[in-house]
């Protein structure tokens, strides 16, 4: 799931013209609907007494009408242990009219809150096999609320549409809730109005209008699916396909978009960019989890992308969103959390998989500042984990800084450790392990798997990243003097759960024309590191592959060169700041002229006499300036470049 709110500081100048964009506040109401149904947690509460096998759900949906609607919902299941009931999660605010058993006859149910029970004559012995159904009706929005069963209009047709992640499925259907039990296959008819559509999960056998008012479509899905990914939406959707090229296939893969009739030729052009993206994520991990069936996209209004199995359910069609719902098809739906604590191994992988987009089908360059904008996103607070210490607490569950930002750099920072082969291994047996493959993970199983392909011990690593809070802030100082470079690092944590952060830490010197990529590992939290470089170094530059979670700041000298001036510029290029090394400390008078000789800054000494002094260029915009200091005896000029 993607909120669309999450996308607007990185990627406001890409919204295409007719996006809306989602006030605060439709969050805030969305955080207080999870708030309600998180203290469920991972248990619903209901005994359901069986493995879920098939579900077989009509609707009656006409939003033309209003949300009003009908359901006869048939589960197909094998008995646990012998029982004389069978349970399922239906919101109290749905009317049950009847429950049926695998012969047509009436079975006695029972109510309570939000648990349905169902019994029959005799009970069920462990192991069988049965079915029962449950036909009702209600009105969702009196129970379900905010986005669960969303009647809404789209400006050119009224719409119904669906999200359940991730207590919602029992506001609108009668099922098992949980994330133990995927539903090994799937058939959904909804009967609208003929002037409708209805989208679904799997593909399209039947799509009949019935008579003047009706029309049915039936979707059949054959791949296990969480109780959550089970959606549907209605309306007046305009249709086309277009096709994937697979990898060393010669059938591609059809792309289904069911979109707004106003966005129709918008949305062609849009769509077609997540074809590339669905050959890249084949091939780079496993191919496509739902190859026989399609992938596809139903626009509807909810503000931002939500990952159906087969059909994601989008706002839009913007880069990264579709890039984002297309890797939950790996990660989220075929392989789903297996608790909401797990919840990053679905949204942190969606998120790093379309930073990854970026890097592979656009630019390095441009992923590098996906990266630094989530990496000043999540340093931006000194404390937070991946793992969310309270499910109750829906800030840190649903959290875009922790559970989306925080976990695609971990990711990103485990792919640096253990180098693209070994992470992409480890991937690909998470992905088809016995247990995951179409079932359900926890973060221990992609830990396992990743220390089956790389053979290292990755205890430390997911203690620090995914249990502590915060990171490292990291305070370098370089010298040189002849040919030996001196680091010195200081570390401090920002949250006392990390005493120390096991980081390595990349440097690139640079000087003469030349540079250097050093990687530093210190061993405790003051280090210092002594290497020969065979050039004069004038800048250290911190991360420049973007491969670290810290907060740093960098400062030195090379005192070669101090010898040789009276003042020395560290860094030049700067972006901000530099210091000032005087030879001989003395009281100076600093200005700051532009390439025409104009005077743009007095800087300010406060008379300090020091050796080295920070100097801050403020406002001044990007350029080449002159340094004018006057110590009293002489005036000396030096070139400077803010970049
Ligand atoms: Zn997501």
């Amino acid at each position: 799931m993607r909120k669309w709110i999450g996308l607007l500081l990185g990627f406001l100048m890409m919204l295409p013209l007719g996006a809306q964009l989602v006030p605060e506040e439709l969050v805030c109401k969305e955080h207080q609907q999870f708030q309600n149904q998180l203290s469920r947690r991972n248990n619903s509460g209901v005994k359901h007494g069986y493995l879920i096998d098939y579900n077989r759900c009509k609707w009656w949906v006409n939003p033309i009408r209003g949300p009003y609607f009908k359901g006869d919902v048939m589960a197909h299941f094998t008995v646990n242990a012998n029982t004389d009931s069978v349970g399922f999660d239906l919101s109290a605010n749905l009317k049950v009219d009847g429950v049926y058993g695998a012969g047509g006859q009436s079975l006695l149910y029972r109510r309570n809150g939000n648990q349905l029970y169902v019994f029959k004559v005799g009970g069920w012995l462990g192991g069988s096999r049965d079915s029962v159904g449950i036909i009702y009706q209600g009105n969702p929005s009196n129970g379900g609320g905010f986005g669960y069963f969303v009647h809404d209009n789209h400006m050119k047709g009224p719409i119904v549409h669906t999200l359940s992640e991730p207590y919602g499925a029992q506001y609108w259907w009668p099922c098992k809730q949980t994330l133990h039990d995927k539903i090994d296959s799937l058939d959904v008819w909804v009967y609208t109005d003929t002037s409708l559509k209805a989208a679904s999960n799997g593909v399209v056998v039947r799509n009949e209008v019935l008579n003047d008012t009706q029309r049915l479509m039936v979707w059949k899905h054959r791949y296990p699916i969480a109780t959550y990914l089970v959606a549907i939406a209605v309306t007046n959707y305009s249709e086309y396909t277009q096709y994937a090229p697979l990898v060393g296939r010669t059938k591609p893969l059809p792309v289904l978009n069911y979109v707004f009739p106003q966005f129709r030729t918008d949305a062609e052009r849009e769509t077609k960019d997540v074809l590339p993206m669905i050959r890249l994520f084949d091939s780079l991990f496993v191919p496509y989890p739902f190859e026989k069936e399609k992938y596809g996209h139903a626009q509807f209004t909810w503000g931002g992308g939500m990952e159906h199995q087969t059909m994601s359910f989008m706002v839009n069609f913007s880069y990264d969103l579709m890039a984002h719902e297309l890797a939950h098809q790996w990660f989220g739906d075929m392989v789903t959390c297996g608790t909401w604590q797990d919840l990053w191994l679905n949204e942190g992988f969606a998120t790093y998989l379309t930073v990854m987009t970026t890097e592979f089908l656009r630019s390095k360059e441009e992923s590098y500042g996906k990266l630094r904008g989530m990496r000043s996103n999540i340093t931006g607070n000194d404390g937070g984990s991946v793992f969310p210490k309270d499910t109750l607490n829906v800030g840190s569950l649903f959290n875009g800084r922790l559970t989306y930002n925080k976990g695609a750099w971990l990711l990103h920072m485990l792919r640096d450790k253990l180098g693209d082969s070994a992470f992409f291994e480890g991937c690909r047996l998470y992905l088809n392990g016995k247990n995951t493959r179409h079932g359900f993970a926890k973060t221990a199983d992609l830990a396992w798997y990743m220390e089956k392909a790389s053979g290292r011990n990755l205890d430390t690593f997911f203690q620090q990243w995914y249990y502590g809070e915060g990171f490292p802030y990291l305070k370098i100082n370089w010298k040189q003097k002849g040919k030996t470079v001196t680091l010195a690092c200081e570390q401090t944590p920002s949250h006392n759960s990390v005493p120390y952060w096991h980081v390595r830490i990349p440097l690139l010197l640079r000087g003469e024309g030349k540079e250097k990529l050093v990687l530093w590992e210190p061993k405790q939290l003051v280090g210092e590191l002594k290497l020969l470089v065979d050039f004069e170094v004038d800048t250290v530059i911190f991360d420049p592959f973007v491969k670290l979670l810290a907060k740093v700041s960098i400062g030195g000298m090379n005192l070669n060169k101090v010898q040789e001036n009276a003042f020395v510029l560290f860094p030049n290029p700067t972006a901000g700041s530099f210091v000032l090394y005087a030879r001989n400390p003395s009281a100076i008078v600093m200005e700051v002229f532009d390439a025409v000789g104009q005077k743009v800054m007095d800087i300010d000494t406060k008379g300090n006499v020091t050796k080295q002094l920070t100097v801050s260029l403020g406002e001044l915009s990007a350029g080449p300036y002159f340094l004018r200091i006057n110590d009293g005896n002489f005036v000396y000029s030096y070139k400077l470049l803010k970049s």
